[in-house]
């Protein structure tokens, strides 16, 4: 009598097969998942949690209507001085944070339909790969050509006594209401900007900080000037500040035991020290896929990991963070193997960056710093400006902006540009096509400026 092999090892029949099976429904997943699908292969997608990953849920679109609710308290300030007599009464978070809720429930069913209209077949749960390199859902296998990993990652909490009691930004967006004391611990993107947020909301808000400025891997001009506009903002910059200990007392009240002996008493505290990939539950080890010290997917340029027809990018990676990153690659990707371009990868020099602090940060290219490495002090030429925004010039409240291009010579290629102040986040997308297009100074200075505007200072910098 023969016995099936699937019933000795309990595995139930395959309930689909794909030609590409995406696991992940974030930013990079759903764009690969779509693109594909257009060439007429039969895709589907595993997300476990609300379709749109990250940015969407817990990242860049919240963050970012945050980051406007931050805005209109500062304006606030400007009223009187243009003129208006407006009296603010109160703030209420709640109300924000459900618009903001139902915005993203809307987003959510919008990509969900999305998937739909692209005929990409979503499957709700968790994915994990089986020993023999399928992929299990809830319970049924499913079997692909090609695999394409998209998983993200998820913020880190340290393992200091007490760090449970603290939230993280994934917490953050679960707040009910603007606590009054909070610590922010970190020196990143996620800690600059929602520090930022809890102080311009009114927050009595403190950041720790390792070591003496936050952002350090931006351009050192961008690392002295966030932290001072915290400072500035009313955000307390502790230095070389860590937390040895954390307690919750009865009321909710967090005592935080710092490294320097004081003792501080916060509503919340906010974790912002890093992400991790989601790496640990795939079974990946099982595949022979290699991950970094961290759990990062190790990838070459066309997102090939090094088993065969697996492929990951995005956070899962590790490098380069960022929606329109995980988007970018995962749409060539899909490109590169069913649409017959099979040259087709992401460059990834020169992706343009924003970090919305107060006022925010526009960054592409390299830093002074890497410049000089790869060129040598002497073979680069960096032109600095310093300005008020016309903005302020009736305001008693003053913010300014600062504004660095990097120059290789000597045809002063421009290799980097540095920029920081209102509007700056607006500003940078349109010179970043021009320093990857390989734009010369000479040719920032051909472009006749648009007046007034804070922008044209780019294109008249001596
Ligand atoms: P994700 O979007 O994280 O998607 C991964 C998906 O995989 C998730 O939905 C997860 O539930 C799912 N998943 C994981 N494991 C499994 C499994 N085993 N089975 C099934 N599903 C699984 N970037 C910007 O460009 N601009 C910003 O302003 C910005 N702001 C941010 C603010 C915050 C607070 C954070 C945290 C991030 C921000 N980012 C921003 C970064 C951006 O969100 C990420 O770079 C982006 O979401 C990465 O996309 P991804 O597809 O790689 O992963
Ligand atoms: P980051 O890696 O940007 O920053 C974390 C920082 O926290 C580290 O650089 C480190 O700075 C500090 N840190 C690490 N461990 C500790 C510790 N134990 N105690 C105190 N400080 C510590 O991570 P984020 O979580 O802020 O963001 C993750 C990524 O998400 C970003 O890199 C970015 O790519 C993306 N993102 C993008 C945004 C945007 O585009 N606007 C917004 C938000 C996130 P130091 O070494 O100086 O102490």
């Amino acid at each position: 009598m023969r016995i099936s092999l699937r019933l000795l090892s309990k595995m139930p029949p395959v309930l689909k097969k794909f030609d590409y099976l995406v696991i992940g429904g974030g930013s990079g997943g759903i764009a690969s998942a779509r693109r594909a699908a257009e060439f007429g292969v039969k895709v589907g997608l595993v997300e476990e949690a609300r379709m749109g990953g990250t940015c969407v849920n817990v990242g860049c679109v919240p963050k970012k209507i945050m980051f406007n609710t931050a805005v209109h308290a500062e304006m606030i300030k400007d009223h009187k001085d243009y003129g208006f007599d407006v009296e603010l009464k109160q703030f209420t978070w709640g109300r924000v944070k459900a618009a903001r809720d139902s915005y993203i429930k809307r987003l959510n069913g919008i990509y969900e339909s999305n998937l739909d209209k692209s005929k990409v077949d979503h499957i709700h749960g968790h994915a994990k790969f089986t020993d023999d390199g399928k992929v299990e859902v809830g319970g049924n296998l499913y079997e692909a050509d090609k695999i394409l990993i998209a998983t993200g990652g998820h913020p880190v909490i340290p393992d200091t006594p007490g760090a449970e009691h603290g939230i993280t930004s994934d917490g953050f967006f679960d707040l009910e209401d603007l606590p009054k004391r909070v610590v922010v611990v970190g020196a990143g993107y996620i800690a600059v900007e929602l520090a930022g947020i809890f102080g311009s909301l009114g927050a009595k808000t403190s950041i720790l900080i390792r070591y003496d400025q936050v952002l350090r891997n931006f351009d050192g001009m961008i690392s002295q000037a966030v932290t001072e506009n915290l400072e500035h903002g009313g955000v307390e910059v502790c230095r070389k500040t860590q937390i040895s200990k954390v307690t919750k007392e009865g009321d909710g009240t967090l005592t935080l035991e710092l490294n320097n002996g004081q003792i501080s008493k916060v509503d919340c505290l906010l974790w912002a020290v890093g992400r991790r990939p989601n790496t640990a539950s795939l079974n990946l080890e099982k595949q022979g896929i290699q991950m970094d010290k961290a759990g990062h997917i190790i990838v070459d340029e066309y997102q090939n990991t090094n088993a065969k027809n697996i492929f990951a990018l995005g956070d899962v990676c590790g490098k380069a963070l960022l929606t329109p990153v995980a988007i970018a690659a995962g749409r060539r990707l899909a490109h590169r193997l069913f649409d017959n371009k099979p040259d087709l990868k992401l460059d990834y020099s020169n992706i343009a960056t924003v970090v919305f602090s107060h006022p925010p940060v526009g960054t592409v290219g390299l830093t002074e710093e890497e410049a000089k490495a790869k060129y040598g002090a002497d073979k680069i030429k960096i032109y600095n400006s310093t300005f008020t925004p016309m903005y302020y010039a009736v305001t008693s409240r003053k913010e300014k902006c600062s504004m660095k291009l990097i120059c290789a010579l000597p045809e002063e290629k421009v290799v980097g540009l540095h920029m920081i102040g209102q509007a700056v986040d607006e500003i940078l997308q349109g010179f970043a096509v021009a320093i990857k297009m390989g734009a010369t100074k000479a040719q920032f200075d051909e472009t006749v400026a648009i007046h007034p505007t804070s922008g044209e200072e780019l294109v008249t910098l001596r």
